[in-house]
């Protein structure tokens, strides 16, 4: 592989010969993090030229108006073999494109544990830290719906809520769930309480609807239509900027060091049809590729552990060891229910419901340590089908069964794993491995709490006795063996995060160790898992990095 690429290498470096432009500054990556860093860091008064590359294509207008699961934007990154999961492998979805991964997830929008950041995170992010940066980025639709509807009050709304951002976050659609969903919430408020307002952090327990990034046609009509709200929508759309350059397909290959200076970086050489092109940098490169390219990268570039370095014949420029550890993935299980009446299907996360618990298995934990989300059929089956072994006698069962699906997330599992490249070829996918071979009695308990809630509400509550039939999925499958049904079932809950973490990989400042004029901003920086969804904090998160970044250079 690695001959080929040198050849192949070779002959377009003589062909074409290089093409240098210089730059402020490089954002490598135009996804979820890269986006807001390419938007701030060009905006005026600074004007700073930018060039961000992406190595996937420029969006399609359609998939603004929901969500691309095709898989045609797939780079299939798989784990290896796991051992806890009987040798099979996790998959991966990311998004290779302008947009990033926010343009096929879930959009769910919700803030982290207060509790959890000032516990876990690095001084400087803490949540009084972060939070100012939580309310810069978003226009949330408290500002426009009525108290009686949201059940939000003024006073919260303006104590947890931006207006000015540029993301917006709409509302769940209360009018068009149905029945059955609305008594669900209805009897889980009598057991663990419902939440108007899960990222008021004072109030981060019990069941929800949730709340998405989406752009509502109409923002005081709480049935608007909405298109999808990736950061690339939020901040760059439409915007055009002399000073900004974005490339779509485009792929970096490494950082460039100075000659002399050797730990100096001094820009990026990236493939652009066919063509090598060096791009030089005055000030920085942002890192921006994910928790996958992002420590790949890096490592293609000399800097991670020597030890991984050294033997693929990489020249060590740094020896982080930081680099490519502390893969931390949400454990994902899924479970069904017939249903004695059919859940329409709404858009994709905009019927979900969801629960934010305590297993209270973790004594240190004083937050949520699970989430369990309700979906109808539509998302599971097109996503995860074909991994889960989620039963194709269901899916396809004729006349449809109507049914219901839970989510249970192991939000903060103590399973750690790594990233690692294979090969000098910027081509070849790295080695993923989620560290899910041994999992811990309280990795195993977690979920199983999360499975017995369901199971419970299922069948002792009021709303389980009128609305389930019966459990379907692992049901009495595997022999009625909920260990066999974790091991054969069990898979990514797509919030990898943590692959150059903050603190360790980089300094505070995100500024990655052992080398200089290189920072990060995608999900590689979380320090540890949240006990929600990634992406709320990773945009307050780059809000505040493109802040110290102006700082730095003011
Ligand atoms: C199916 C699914 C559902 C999800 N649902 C939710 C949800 O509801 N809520 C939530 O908060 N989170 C959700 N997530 C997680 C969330 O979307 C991601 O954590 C987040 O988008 C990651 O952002 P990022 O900036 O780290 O990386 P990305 O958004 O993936 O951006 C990385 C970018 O770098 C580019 N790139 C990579 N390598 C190179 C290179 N060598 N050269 C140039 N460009 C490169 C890629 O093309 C990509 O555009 C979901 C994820 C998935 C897959």
């Amino acid at each position: 592989m690695y001959s080929g690429f040198l050849i192949a290498f070779c002959y377009i470096y003589v062909t074409y010969g290089l093409t240098t432009q210089e730059y402020d500054f490089i954002v490598v990556g135009v996804g979820s993090g890269g986006s807001i860093m390419a938007a701030r860091l060009s905006e005026p008064p600074n004007n700073w030229t930018v060039l961000a590359l992406d190595r996937g294509a420029a969006p399609h207008p359609q998939q603004q108006q929901d969500d691309d699961l095709s898989g045609l934007h797939d780079p299939n990154y798989f784990s290896i073999a796991q051992n806890y999961l009987l040798n099979r492998l996790v998959r991966n979805p990311r998004y290779y494109g302008i947009g990033g991964t926010a343009m096929i997830n879930g959009m769910t929008a919700v803030a982290p544990s207060r509790n959890l950041l000032d516990q876990l995170w690095p001084d400087g992010w803490k949540w009084n830290d972060l939070f100012p940066y939580m309310l810069k980025m978003q226009n949330h639709y408290c500002y426009y719906l009525p108290s009686a509807l949201t059940g939000i009050t003024e006073e919260d709304c303006k104590l947890w809520h931006g207006q000015s951002g540029p993301v917006d976050i709409a509302p769940p659609l209360y009018n068009q769930m149905p029945e059955l969903l609305h008594e669900m919430m209805k009897e889980c408020d009598q057991n663990v309480g419902f939440m108007n307002d899960y990222d008021n952090p004072n109030k981060q327990y019990g069941c929800y609807f949730q709340q998405q990034f989406r752009s509502p046609l109409n923002r005081s009509d709480p049935d608007s239509p909405t298109v999808r709200e990736s950061t690339w929508h939020a901040y760059l759309d439409g915007i055009s900027r002399t000073n900004l350059q974005i490339l779509d397909s485009a792929t970096v290959l490494k950082l460039i060091f100075d000659e002399n200076e050797t730990t100096e970086c001094i820009g990026v050489l990236y493939e652009y049809k066919g063509n090598i092109y060096k791009a030089l940098v005055k000030k920085e490169v942002i890192l921006s590729a994910g928790v996958f390219d992002t420590p790949k990268l890096l490592q293609l570039s000399g800097v991670g552990p020597k030890e991984w370095l050294e033997p693929l014949g990489v020249p060590v420029v740094a020896d982080n060891s930081y680099v490519g550890q502390n893969l931390i993935d949400q454990m994902a299980l899924y479970m069904a229910f017939e249903t004695t009446e059919d859940i329409p299907s709404l858009p994709w996360g905009a019927d979900t419901s969801g629960w934010l618990l305590n297993s209270g298995l973790n004594k240190n934990n004083n937050w949520t340590d699970i989430q369990i989300y309700s979906y109808s059929k539509y998302p599971v089956l097109t996503l995860d089908f074909p991994i889960t072994g989620y039963d194709p006698v269901l899916a396809y069962s004729q006349p449809p069964i109507s049914f219901i699906t839970f989510l249970v997330f192991n939000t903060q599992p103590d399973a750690r794993g790594q990233i690692k490249i294979q090969s000098l070829s910027p081509y070849d996918r790295p080695q993923i491995d989620h560290g899910w071979h041994e999992l811990t009695e309280y990795d195993i308990s977690n979920l199983q709490y999360g499975v017995n809630f369901i199971r419970n509400m299922s069948t002792n509550t009021n709303w389980g006795k009128k609305y389930i039939k019966k459990e379907l999925y692992p049901g009495n499958r595997y022999d009625g063996s909920d260990d066999l049904h974790r091991r054969l079932n069990m898979c990514s809950a797509y919030h990898q995060a943590g692959t150059c973490s903050i603190g360790k990989c980089t300094d505070n400042q995100a500024r990655v160790i052992g080398i200089q004029n290189v920072r990060v901003c995608d999900v590689s920086l979380f320090p540890t898992q949240l006990n929600v969804n990634p992406t709320y904090t990773l945009y307050s998160m780059c809000e505040k990095v493109a802040d110290l970044v102006k700082s730095q250079y003011a």
